[in-house]
């Protein structure tokens, strides 16, 4: 119930809590973890998991416990010049380093992954910074320097400037997340995140796919909060007071008793130490590029924001453009013109057809003169010079139908494109219980060094010796 509360109607667990102690009833919370931890193995499924850093966490966690908490200035600042607090090669602690490696700082302006959010890379120094990861309180930086670097040296920190689209991409997210619960309901619950430079993807509870009209609404909501250029308000509070005054926590965080509450006027309020945009006009723009399922009940929502964005849309332009001019159609006319070059090119299709069955249907009449009569049944056996199994067998119909009952047996020609010569055998159905075309068919084939099959109605084969075509429907009325 406790957990349906939650999930279903994305009620604040935590009010729950507290309005269920209020009224003097308890929480099954071990059960709801299991259920929680469940769902949220679901949703990280198909995520990014370990990587060669991962694999030094461990080791490295329990060697800084004797180092003080970093102190992270990247919500202000790019870059700083600090002092190396330790060094770890291959998992160990090390008093100087080169190559690749993890560096701790006595503070950093790099953005330790969490919160959806990924780790900043940068340089230090002339060198690189590959990520940033946290151990407890204590900012990894995943280097590879090409100088080496000592303990308690100064050194130099500084974040790639595209950290500022993946500030974008964080703000953008927590619109789009306040976006989706107004168009769709407030069952909407994150299910997971993934905040990059270059891309935000977004991952919540729904039970189905969102319309285009759906899709066009969030995207025009979150557009015009970015807009209406809202200050993005930073306050530190109590977790319970946060909670209460209705900002929303997220899914498998964990949070301390002060939480950084994240407010864009009155759209967006949520629990969030990611780093943000300070105006929400600093994202530009927003464009959703993708709505798919992750599994029963959660969607993921794939989008991008700030230049680009910018650029996707002026690339769809140039193509669309592009297009007008490849159809000669009037400008903003291209999909009519398609659609009308389609229904032509259909026309056309059938017409041809058409053309190319009408001077054989002619002979058919003569054909049908010319049946011979083996074990009481009317057999054609001819060779016709089409390749086409379409033509073929609509002129085996044809020949049927004349017919009216009897067995049909036709050898096409090899073309330039299909080297094998066509073989069709059809029965009428009154004659299917005694005569079998599959049969008839494997014996026509092999003379031609062919084979194929089919049922007792109709079957089709291939052969590849054309110069046995004379021999095998002479032969064919023996395998009657
Ligand atoms: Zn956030």
């Amino acid at each position: 119930m406790f957990f349906k509360l939650y999930d279903t109607f994305g009620f604040p667990v935590d009010l729950t809590k507290i309005m269920a102690h209020e009224a003097g009833f308890t929480v099954d919370e071990s059960e709801f973890e299991a259920l929680m931890e469940k769902q949220k193995q679901v949703a990280r499924g198909s995520w990014k998991g370990s990587d060669k850093a991962n694999a030094q966490l461990d080791l490295i966690a329990k060697a800084t416990q004797a180092i003080p908490a970093t102190k992270f200035i990247g919500y202000e600042t790019l870059e700083a010049k600090t002092k190396v607090a330790a060094l770890f090669k291959d998992g160990q602690n090390v008093n100087e380093l080169i190559g690749e490696g993890v560096l701790i700082t006595a503070e950093t302006p790099f953005y330790a992954e969490g919160g959806g959010q990924v780790g900043d890379f940068g340089q230090i120094n002339n060198s690189e910074v590959l990520d940033t990861k946290k151990a407890g309180d204590i900012y990894l930086h995943f280097v590879n320097l090409k100088e080496k670097i000592k303990l308690n040296e100064p050194v130099t920190l500084k974040v790639s400037p595209e950290r500022k689209n993946t500030q974008r991409n964080h703000s953008a997210t927590h619109l789009l997340h306040a976006a989706l619960r107004k168009v769709l309901g407030t069952h909407v619950t994150q299910a997971g995140s993934l905040v990059e430079s270059e891309r935000l993807r977004f991952d919540f509870t729904h039970p189905k796919p969102l319309s285009p009209e759906e899709i066009k609404k969030v995207e025009a909501l979150v557009n015009a909060e970015i807009k209406a250029a809202k200050n993005v308000d930073i306050k530190h509070m109590n977790y319970k007071e946060a909670i209460v005054a209705g900002a929303m926590a997220l899914f498998g965080e964990k949070y301390g008793d002060e939480v950084r509450v994240l407010k864009m006027g009155d759209f967006s309020t949520e629990l969030c130490g990611g780093t943000h945009v300070s105006n929400t006009s600093d994202i530009k723009l927003f464009k959703i590029t993708s709505e798919t399922g992750v599994s029963s009940g959660v969607r993921r929502i794939e989008a991008i924001s700030g230049d680009k964005a910018l650029e996707l849309i002026e690339s769809a332009k140039r193509e669309l453009l592009q297009i007008e001019n490849e159809i000669s159609s009037n400008k903003g006319k291209a999909l009519e013109k398609l659609l009308n070059l389609q229904q032509q090119f259909k026309d056309y299709e059938s017409k041809l057809k058409a053309l190319v069955t009408k001077p054989w249907a002619k002979g058919v009449d003569e054909l049908v003169k010319k049946a011979k009569t083996v074990k009481g049944a009317h057999v054609i056996s001819v060779h016709l010079k089409a390749n086409d199994r379409e033509v073929l067998s609509s002129l085996s119909d044809k020949i049927k139908d004349k017919l009216q009952s009897g067995i049909v047996i036709i050898i096409g020609a090899p073309s330039t494109d299909s080297p094998q010569s066509p073989i069709l055998v059809s029965v009428t159905k009154d004659l299917s219980t005694k005569f079998n075309a599959g049969n008839i068919l494997k014996s026509i084939a092999a003379i031609m060094g062919g084979k194929g099959g089919g049922k007792a109605e109709f079957a089709q084969g291939a052969a590849p010796q054309s110069d046995k075509t004379d021999e095998a429907l002479a032969k064919s009325f023996e395998f009657i």
